[in-house]
């Protein structure tokens, strides 16, 4: 049996080993309690997260005591997106955010619905892309909050993040992007992207799961958020609880390679990803590109294959990992909310399989997952008696509302 393959990295990375290798001091030798300091083993605690803040800091380009730490980019988008609203309501009661942002925001703003907030989720263009113009029509006089996704984790759109960030400071208002899919891959920095708030996780960038962090911008009149959490008044007071600090080293230590290799490694991924596109293109005819051609995570290939379903696919390739639609979604067979926003067909929108590319992978990975998915597409298609008359020109092969064909 060969080694599986995974490439799925948008669900999460598998931990680098350096990484690990800086955790495992502080998960034997150095237990303690960041928070004990009247001794050395709370000081070898303290030392360690301060230095680990520093290294987050600097991949974005803040200051440390801008960075929060949380258990992660769902609690960060819910205290970015609750807080800013619970601490503000009294100036305003509307939110725009968009309608492919990741539940995390999504659901944390239906559940401000339900308490009296009003909130437009805007529409996208047909890559999955919001404008800054359409945030800026949609503000009134009781915006509080913009959210914003800066890279769709589905088809790996980079939205014009700074665009909008110029919107939210011309009419004072919080600006929040959860940028968990871009942060240590495109840039990152929160003063090129101009964000208020800003959401991120370690597993989505080599680091371990259950750790990750909200920037919030050191500004006058201070940022306030109203904490999800209430306690020992850990991290400003606004989020309570035992820093986690074997999962703050590691992400720390992710940050530090990511800073370190970003460039390098987009370009690497890029020609893996191109590598990719191409090969399967040449295989397989009636293939669409899903997302913007260039504005583009280097990591993502969003691929519909016409006359098949992906959930098909994939389950003839247990040993590579891939998804079809978001992970979140992978059990049900709705075609992905993102798809459907863009206004992809059903059809198509069913035939879409997600390549998520990291830097683990190889050329010859790639070259073996263009071979397994392209014989697993034709033998589906085999089968498919649709196919059978696209090929003898008896049915119009759906021409897709958008997206490329290759
Ligand atoms: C993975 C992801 C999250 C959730 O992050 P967790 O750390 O797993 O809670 C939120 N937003 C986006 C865009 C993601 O990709």
């Amino acid at each position: 049996m060969p080694q599986p393959i995974y490439m799925d990295s948008h669900a999460t990375t598998p931990i680098d080993p350096r990484v690990l290798e800086a955790m495992m001091p502080y998960l034997t030798d150095h237990f303690g309690n960041a928070a004990s300091s009247t001794h050395l083993f709370g000081e070898y605690a303290k030392n360690a997260v301060d230095a680990a803040r520093g290294q987050v800091a600097d991949l974005i380009g803040c200051s440390e005591e801008e960075v929060i730490f949380t258990s992660g980019a769902t609690e960060s988008d819910n205290l970015a997106v609750k807080g800013a609203a619970y601490q503000y309501r009294d100036r305003g009661n509307h939110i725009i955010t968009s309608v492919v942002e990741h539940h995390a925001v999504l659901d944390s703003c239906k559940a401000l619905e339900e308490s009296g907030f009003d909130v437009t989720y805007l529409p996208v263009d047909k890559y999955g892309m919001v404008h800054p113009q359409q945030v800026e029509d949609a503000i009134t006089d009781q915006t509080v909050l913009i959210s914003l996704i800066y890279v769709n984790g589905e088809v790996g759109t980079i939205n014009p993040i700074a665009g909008v960030g110029e919107i939210a400071e011309k009419y004072g208002i919080l600006f929040h992007s959860d940028a968990t899919q871009g942060i240590g891959k495109v840039e990152s920095e929160v003063d090129e992207l101009k964000v208020d708030l800003m959401s991120f996780t370690a597993h989505k960038m080599y680091g371990p799961k259950g750790i990750g962090a909200l920037y919030v911008r050191k500004k006058d009149p201070p940022i306030q958020l109203y904490p999800l959490l209430h306690g020992g008044g850990q991290e400003n007071n606004i989020r309570s609880g035992t820093l986690n600090v074997p999962g703050i080293v590691g992400f720390g230590a992710a940050c530090e390679l990511c800073k370190g290799g970003m460039e390098g490694e987009a370009r690497q991924i890029t020609v893996l990803r191109e590598q990719l596109y191409h090969g399967l293109s040449k295989r397989i005819d009636l293939i669409h590109l899903n997302g913007h051609p260039t504005q583009r995570l280097p990591g993502n290939l969003n691929l519909s294959f016409e006359f098949v379903e992906s959930q098909s696919v994939l389950l003839g390739l247990k040993d590579i990992a891939l998804s079809s639609g978001s992970a979140c979604n992978s059990d049900s067979v709705e075609p992905s909310y993102v798809l459907r926003a863009m206004g992809i067909k059903d059809e198509l929108a069913l035939g879409a399989i997600r390549f998520g590319l990291g830097r683990h992978n190889t050329e010859a990975e790639v070259a073996t997952v263009v071979e397994r998915v392209a014989a697993q597409v034709d033998r589906l298609r085999e089968m498919s008696p649709l196919y059978e008359m696209a090929q003898g020109g008896n049915y119009e092969v759906a021409i897709p509302a958008n997206g490329e064909t290759s």
